[in-house]
């Protein structure tokens, strides 16, 4: 491809919006443009990275018995109401107004409705179905560029098995092409262990690229290989032990005093004699107390997998009016008609301080086994860095992360709702057991320039590189420049190289490398009169910046060593 006749509008200047690397790049190269909030076009360059990645997919996904299908984006309310997501996705689901539709999110019901009048008997599985295909998602806080779209593209694919086993067999089938998929894309990622949140499911796995602009936290052992996902991650952090002695509960008058911080300052004790309190309301109905040891953070999704979906921090002034305090005052002791759970450390705790539930006051000695009606203990603190690994004991690292694909162990919730039922060898009615996985196809391409760029543009793997070879012609209305870069262009298309030349006159040599290096092919040919005297072009390898001078004869060869 010629620069003079293509439409490759990249950009100096560091577009307004855009705060992450992997934005900035797609904007400045002119990969992408923005036509709303978390919509993008994709222009030529960027096109053929997605094609690119696509075609990788495609190829992974065949070579496990993946079968390609394209379904609707346009689809019936009614169908999502079956299993009961309109009320799931809330507005995160777009509705069409004229019409009772929605935009697809996903597509599990797409699917189980075709699956449930075909797939009747255990002999017609197992199945892999796949798209590549958009979906549309009203995400609230669009702000990463691609990474987080209101429509995206999405390789999800679909099995459906008549045995546990055969779903199991299913799942390894897609982690293996998964970690395909990612290599072959250049990407270095890890595995996690991730929660199965609204979808409901058996297992789920994550597969994560560190990134400091990643939306996602993980712990990771950079020794046994532990990883996984704040919203489950456990760290081998003790209870608190029971102390001796069995001290009445007092109450402490603690005037303004209301952080944690300013309680361990004002009674002198450490932050673990502090049981912490934190209020929700479920359903917009159940009050509930959540307590945790002093400092240690509560996890939403671990609360929401604990206790059920359709939970929200209490507002200020139902706090008030549940407890008869405001927060920084709250606790368990005299706490009528709250659901009352805590985090696992404080199992049978004592000699614990809480809020009294009356301002500016607090209580001390408060028995978790003696003074407090629990409804249970649950994993809801959240792992902090340094703390030791659950299997290993070394101390963990907790990494921000960017989520690029999703394998997940579904079961028979979409069967069951949808009635998708099969007969099995004894000829018993079952539902359909489905796994589903997907991959964020735009995703992929940010991630990789997340951790592949400089200062200067990205750098691209061959793999997915738009094109591998860059050709700048230095000074296009020199003759000889000319007609060498002529040459040599039509020699690597003959050679089937993938190149885009850089032919432009009125352009100087200065703008030119700087669009070679923010554009990141893999390699760069510099064509100019001095070299050209003595037979020679110049190349430059866009990741390590190296450049040597090739004898035009001898290109080819050293093209073929360089790129492969
Ligand atoms: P997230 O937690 O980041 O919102 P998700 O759990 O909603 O992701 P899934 O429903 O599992 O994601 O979708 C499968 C894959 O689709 C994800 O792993 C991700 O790569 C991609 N994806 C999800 N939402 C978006 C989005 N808004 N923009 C771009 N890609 C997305
Ligand atoms: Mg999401």
């Amino acid at each position: 491809m010629k620069f003079s006749i293509s439409f490759f509008p990249t950009q100096k200047e560091v577009p307004v919006d855009a705060t992450i690397p992997s934005h900035i790049l797609m904007l400045r190269a002119g990969l992408i443009r923005p036509l709303a909030a978390g919509v993008y076009s994709h222009l030529p360059i960027g096109q053929r990275i997605m094609q690119k990645v696509m075609q990788i997919i495609r190829d992974e996904m065949n070579a496990i018995g993946g079968q390609e299908v394209f379904l609707p984006a346009l689809n019936p309310v009614e169908l999502w109401q079956e299993t009961g997501r309109v009320d799931d996705f809330g507005d995160i689901m777009f509705h069409i107004k004229n019409r009772p539709m929605v935009l697809a999110p996903t597509h599990e019901e797409v699917i189980c409705s075709i699956a449930k009048n075909f797939l009747r008997s255990y002999r017609d599985m197992p199945q892999i179905w796949y798209q590549i295909q958009t979906k549309f998602r009203n995400e609230p806080r669009p702000r990463s560029g691609v990474l987080r779209g209101r429509q995206f593209l999405m390789k999800d694919s679909y099995s459906m098995d008549s045995s546990w086993e055969g779903l199991d067999e299913s799942y390894d089938k897609h982690a293996e092409a998964y970690k395909k998929i990612f290599s072959r894309c250049g990407l270095k990622f890890f595995i996690v262990g991730a929660s199965s949140g609204a979808m409901g499911g058996s297992g789920s796995q994550e597969f994560m690229v560190e990134s400091e602009s990643g939306e996602d936290t993980c712990a990771v052992c950079p020794k046994c290989g532990y990883a996984a996902n704040v919203e489950v991650a456990a760290s081998n952090v003790p209870p608190l032990p029971r102390t001796d002695g069995d001290p009445q509960l007092e109450e402490i008058h603690t005037p303004n005093v209301r952080t944690i911080d300013e309680l361990v300052e004002f009674l002198n004790v450490p932050a673990e004699k502090l049981a912490k309190s934190l209020v929700y309301m479920q359903d917009n109905k159940t009050p509930i107390l959540v307590l945790m040891v002093g400092n240690d953070l509560l996890n939403e999704t671990k609360l929401a997998s604990a206790l059920g979906q359709n939970i929200r921090p209490m507002h200020p002034d139902e706090i008030v009016q549940f407890t008869g305090a405001h927060s920084g005052s709250l606790g368990p002791i005299g706490l009528k008609d709250f659901k009352i759970v805590a985090d696992n450390r404080l199992k049978d705790a004592n000699g614990l301080v809480s809020g009294a539930n009356k301002d500016d006051y607090h209580v001390g000695n408060i028995d978790f086994v003696r003074d407090v009606k629990l409804d249970g203990y649950y994993d809801l603190r959240e792992v902090k860095e340094n703390e030791p690994c659950i299997h290993c004991g070394e101390k963990l690292r907790v990494v921000n992360a960017i989520e690029i694909g999703h394998i997940f162990k579904l079961g028979t919730k979409y069967a069951e709702g949808l009635k998708a039922y099969f007969l099995n060898e004894k000829g018993e009615e079952k539902p359909i057991i489905m796994g589903s996985y997907g991959i964020g196809v735009e995703r992929i391409i940010a991630s990789h320039i997340e951790q592949n760029h400089d200062e200067n543009g990205i750098i691209w793997e061959k793999s997915i590189a738009p094109f591998h070879i860059h050709i700048i012609g230095l000074n296009m209305k020199n003759e000889n420049v000319r007609e060498a870069s002529e040459n040599i262009y039509q020699i690597l298309l003959d050679n089937e190289y993938e190149v885009v030349f850089d032919d432009r006159d009125g352009v100087t040599a200065g703008f030119k490398f700087k669009d070679a290096d923010l554009l990141g092919m893999p390699m760069q040919i510099i064509i100019g009169e001095k070299n050209l005297r003595d037979g020679n072009v110049e190349i430059k390898i866009r990741r390590t910046g190296e450049r040597s001078v090739v004898a035009i004869d001898d290109l080819i060869n050293k093209l073929e060593k360089l790129l492969h």
